[in-house]
C-alpha cells in the first residue's frame, strides 16, 4: 500500500484543484517561504480526519478554506481527497484503489467519503487504523513540530511513543472495556437496586400466597363437603317433593271423595223428611179414603132405609088398598135434605174426580124424584099403579145404590193399596235416611280428618319448599366459593337408601360444617380468589429471578471485562517494553551516527499518579486495592554526546535537540514503520555534515515508508524521486509544478 495521490481544492492557500502524484519512494515538496507548502502536510492531516484546528495552524473551521485574495475570490469549500494504492490489500476493503475524501463548508459541515460514498468520520478512523495511520498524527511531522517529543512530558512522550508503536489500539481497547465495565457496573448497582426494591414485595406476596394456598386447600375441602352435601340434599328434595306431593295428592283425592259421598249423603237424608211427598200423598190417601169409607157407610145405611121403603111398599102393595095420597111428611124431607147435605159434603173434601160425579149424579136423582114426588108429575096413576111405580122406583134406586156402593169399595181398595206403597216407600227411604244420616256423620269426620292431615301435609310443603330455596341458595353460594366445579356434585355416588333413612340432623351437621369452613375460607381471603396475588406473585418471582440471572450474567461479563483489561494491560506492557527496546536498539545506532558516538535511550521512569479511589465503586470489587497512590510510567530521554559531559535534553543545542529528535522520531519509525511518513522541514536546522546523514537515514527510511519531505535542503531533495515545487505568484494562490532536481534546487533558493 502507498500513497498514490493528494488532490487539494479551496483548501487553504490552494484554492484550485492541484493534484500531486506520490509515484516514488521519497517525494519532496520544494518551494519559497509561504508558498503553500506546509498547506500541504496539513491536507494530509485534513484528510485522514484531523480534528484540531491548531494543528492546521487555524482557529475556526473557516480558515481552512480558501479565503480569497485581491486577485482571487473566496472559496465556500475545501476538499481534499487522498488516493491508496490498495492491490495489495491492505487495506481491508476489496478495491484496488483506496480514496478518501473530505470536505468542509463555511457553516463547519463536514462531510467524508470513501471511494466516493458518504460515510462517518468514525468510519474513516477505523480504516486508516487498521493500517496503523493514527489520529494523532504520528506521521506527520510538521514544521518545527521535530522535537516536540522531546519537549513532552514523561507522560505525553509515552503516549507519543505507544501512538508510534501502535500501541493505542490497546488503550482504545482498554478504554472501551472501562467503559463498558462503568456501564456494567451500572447495570448492576441498577439489578441490585431493583432486587432490593422488590425484595419486601415478594415478601409481602409470598405470605399472601400462603393465605391462598391455604385459601385453596379449604376450598378443596369446601369443594368435597359440598359435593356430599348437595347430593345428598338433591336427593333429599326429590324424594320429599314426590312423597310430599303424592301424599298431597293421595289425601286431596280423598277429601274429594269424602266431599262427594258426604253431597251424596246430605241428599239422602233430605229426602226422606216429614215434608216429603210420600208423606203428604199418605196423608191424602188417606184422608180421602176416610171420606170414601163415610160415603160408603152413609150409602150403606141409605140402601138399608131403601131396602126398608121397598118392604114398606111391598107391603102396603100386597094390602087391600092403598092410598093414594099426594103427601110429603116432614121427616122425608129432612132426610132427604140431611143425606144430601152428607154426601155433597164428602164430595166437597174430595179430589177424585169419579166420586165426585157419582155423588152429583145421586143427588140429581134424589131431588128429580122427589120433585116428582111432591109436583105429582107423571101420569095419574091410580093408587095402584102409583104404589108399583114407587116401588119400582125404589128398587132402582136400590140397585143404582148398590152399584154405588161396590164403586165405593173398589175405591177404598184402590186407596189402601196405594197407602200400603207409600208406607213400603216411606219405609225403605227411613231405612235409607238412617243409613245416609250415619254415612254423613263418617264423611264429615273423615272429612274433618283428611283437612286436617292436608294442612299438616302443606305445613310439611311450605318448610320443604324453604329447604329447596336453602338449597338453592347454598348452590349459588357455593359457586361463588368454589366455582363451576360445584355443579359435579351431580357425578357423586352416594346410598340412596341410607341417605334417605337417615335424620334431617346429620344434613343440619355436614351443612354447619360448610358453614364453618366458609367463615374461615373467608377470613382467610375476604372473598378474593387470590389468582391476581399469584400472578403478581408469580411475576415478581420471575423478575426477581430474571434481575438475579442477569446480576449473575453482568458480575460475570464485569469479571470478564476486567479479565480482558488486565490482559490488555499486560499485553500493552510487554509490548511496550518490547518496543521500547527495539526503538532504544534503533535510537542508540542513529543517534551515534548523527553525533558520531554517544549514546541515547528512552528510559521507562515511574510518575506519580491519580487515586483511582475517586472513581471507583465502592464495595463492589473486593479484594481490590482502594484508595492506593498509584504511579505511572513515563518515558525519560537519557542521552550522552561523545565528548562532552552533557546530563539533561535542556542543556542540548537547537540542532543537537534537532539531531537527537531527528535520530528518535526515524528509530521509532523504523521499528513500526508507518505506511508514509511526512517530514516538514525536519532537516531545516542541520549543517551540510548533518544534512547528508540525514539523507542517508532518509534513505534508510524509505525502505520501509513512504516518504513526503517538505524540504528547502538541496541534499534531501538529491534523495527524492519526485520534486513538486509549489509557488505562489500575486493572486496569492498555491500553484504546483513538478521538476527536476535541477529546478528544485533553482527554486528551494
Ligand atoms: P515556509 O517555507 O516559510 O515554511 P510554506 O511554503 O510552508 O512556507 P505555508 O505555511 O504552507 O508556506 O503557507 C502559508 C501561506 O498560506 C501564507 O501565504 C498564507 O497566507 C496562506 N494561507 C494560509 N491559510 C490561507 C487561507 N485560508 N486562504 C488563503 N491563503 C491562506
Amino acid at each position: 500500500m502507498r500513497v498514490k495521490s493528494l488532490e487539494i481544492s479551496g483548501f487553504k492557500s490552494f484554492a484550485k484543484k492541484s493534484v500531486f502524484e506520490f509515484g516514488a519512494s521519497i517525494s519532496a515538496i520544494v518551494g519559497p517561504n509561504g508558498s503553500g507548502k506546509s498547506n500541504v502536510a496539513e491536507a494530509l492531516r485534513f484528510v485522514l480526519g484531523e480534528q484540531s484546528l491548531k494543528s492546521m495552524r487555524g482557529k475556526r473551521t473557516e480558515d481552512l478554506i480558501f479565503n480569497g485574495s485581491k486577485s482571487a475570490e473566496r472559496q465556500n469549500r475545501a476538499k481534499v481527497t487522498i488516493t491508496f494504492d490498495n492491490k495489495d490489500r491492505t487495506f481491508p476493503v476489496d478495491f484496488d484503489e483506496v480514496s478518501i475524501a473530505r470536505e468542509i463548508h463555511r457553516d463547519a459541515s463536514s462531510e467524508y467519503f470513501l471511494n466516493g460514498s458518504s460515510v462517518r468520520l468514525k468510519d474513516i478512523i477505523e480504516l486508516l487504523a487498521s493500517v496503523h495511520i493514527g489520529a494523532s498524527g504520528h506521521h506527520i511531522i510538521s514544521q518545527g513540530e521535530a522535537d516536540r517529543i522531546l519537549n513532552s512530558s514523561p507522560k505525553d512522550r509515552r503516549a507519543m511513543i505507544e501512538d508510534a508503536l501502535g500501541l493505542k489500539i490497546y488503550h482504545w481497547k482498554i478504554n472501551e472495556s472501562e467503559k463498558k465495565l462503568l456501564k456494567t457496573e451500572e447495570n448492576m448497582r441498577q439489578s441490585e437496586s431493583l432486587r432490593r426494591e422488590i425484595a419486601p414485595h415478594i415478601k409481602f406476596l409470598k405470605k399472601q400466597v400462603e393465605k391462598v394456598e391455604q385459601a385453596r386447600t379449604l376450598r378443596d375441602e369446601l369443594a368435597l363437603l359440598y359435593g356430599d352435601y348437595l347430593i345428598r340434599e338433591e336427593t333429599y328434595i326429590k324424594h320429599a317433593r314426590e312423597k310430599l306431593h303424592g301424599e298431597k295428592g293421595n289425601l286431596e283425592r280423598e277429601l274429594h271423595e269424602a266431599n262427594e259421598a258426604l253431597l251424596r249423603a246430605d241428599s239422602l237424608r233430605g229426602v226422606q223428611t216429614k215434608e216429603s211427598a210420600e208423606v203428604s200423598e199418605l196423608v191424602r190417601v188417606r184422608s180421602e179414603m176416610g171420606a170414601v169409607r163415610r160415603e160408603r157407610d152413609d150409602l150403606g145405611r141409605k140402601i138399608g132405609r131403601l131396602e126398608g121403603m121397598i118392604e114398606y111398599e111391598e107391603r102396603r102393595l100386597n094390602a087391600p088398598e092403598v092410598a093414594h095420597e099426594k103427601t110429603v111428611s116432614a121427616e122425608e124431607a129432612e132426610n132427604l135434605a140431611q143425606n144430601l147435605y152428607d154426601e155433597l159434603g164428602h164430595a166437597e173434601g174430595s179430589e177424585d174426580y169419579l166420586y165426585i160425579k157419582g155423588v152429583v149424579s145421586a143427588t140429581r136423582n134424589k131431588l128429580g124424584k122427589f120433585l116428582e114426588h111432591i109436583r105429582g108429575s107423571g101420569v095419574q096413576r091410580g093408587p095402584r099403579e102409583a104404589a108399583i111405580k114407587v116401588l119400582e122406583d125404589l128398587r132402582i134406586e136400590h140397585k143404582n145404590l148398590l152399584g154405588a156402593q161396590e164403586n165405593l169399595e173398589d175405591l177404598i181398595s184402590g186407596f189402601e193399596e196405594k197407602m200400603r206403597e207409600l208406607e213400603a216407600i216411606l219405609e225403605t227411604k227411613r231405612r235409607d235416611t238412617t243409613d245416609a244420616e250415619r254415612a254423613s256423620f263418617e264423611f264429615r269426620a273423615k272429612k274433618q280428618e283428611l283437612t286436617l292431615r292436608i294442612g299438616i301435609v302443606r305445613e310439611h310443603i311450605e318448610n320443604f319448599m324453604r329447604d329447596e330455596v336453602a338449597f338453592r341458595e347454598e348452590l349459588r353460594e357455593g359457586g361463588i366459593l368454589v366455582g363451576r366445579s360445584i355443579l359435579d356434585y351431580v357425578n357423586n355416588h352416594i346410598d340412596i337408601e341410607q341417605a334417605l333413612s337417615e335424620s334431617r340432623a346429620e344434613q343440619e351437621s355436614r351443612r354447619k360444617k360448610i358453614e364453618r369452613t366458609k367463615i374461615r375460607l373467608e377470613d382467610i381471603m375476604g372473598g378474593g380468589s387470590g389468582e391476581d396475588i399469584m400472578r403478581e406473585y408469580e411475576e415478581a418471582v420471575e423478575r426477581d429471578v430474571f434481575l438475579s440471572k442477569e446480576l449473575e450474567d453482568l458480575k460475570t461479563s464485569a469479571e470478564s471485562l476486567r479479565e480482558l483489561m488486565r490482559g490488555l494491560d499486560e499485553e500493552l506492557g510487554a509490548q511496550f517494553k518490547d518496543g521500547i527496546k527495539k526503538i532504544n536498539k534503533q535510537f542508540g545506532e542513529f543517534f551515534a551516527l548523527m553525533f558520531g558516538g554517544g549514546t541515547a535511550s528512552l528510559e521507562v521512569a515511574l510518575d506519580k499518579k491519580r487515586k483511582r479511589g475517586d472513581t471507583d465503586i465502592e464495595g463492589l470489587f473486593e479484594g481490590e486495592p482502594d484508595d492506593e497512590e498509584e504511579t505511572e510510567e513515563g518515558i525519560d530521554v537519557a542521552i550522552s554526546l561523545p565528548h562532552k559531559k552533557i546530563r539533561g535534553l535542556q542543556m542540548l543545542s537547537g540542532g543537537e535537540r534537532a539531531l537527537t529528535s531527528i535520530a528518535l522520531i526515524f528509530a521509532v519509525s523504523q521499528v513500526n514503520p508507518p505506511p508514509f511518513l511526512v517530514l516538514d522541514e525536519t532537516d531545516a536546522a542541520l549543517d551540510e555534515a548533518n544534512s547528508k546523514k540525514y539523507g542517508d537515514m532518509v534513505a534508510t527510511l524509505a525502505k520501509y515508508s513512504q516518504l513526503i519531505v517538505i524540504t528547502h535542503n538541496r541534499e534531501t531533495m538529491s534523495r527524492a524521486g519526485i520534486i513538486y515545487g509549489v509557488t505562489m505568484g500575486s493572486d496569492a494562490i498555491s500553484k504546483l509544478l513538478s521538476i527536476k532536481f535541477e529546478e528544485a534546487e533553482q527554486l528551494a533558493k
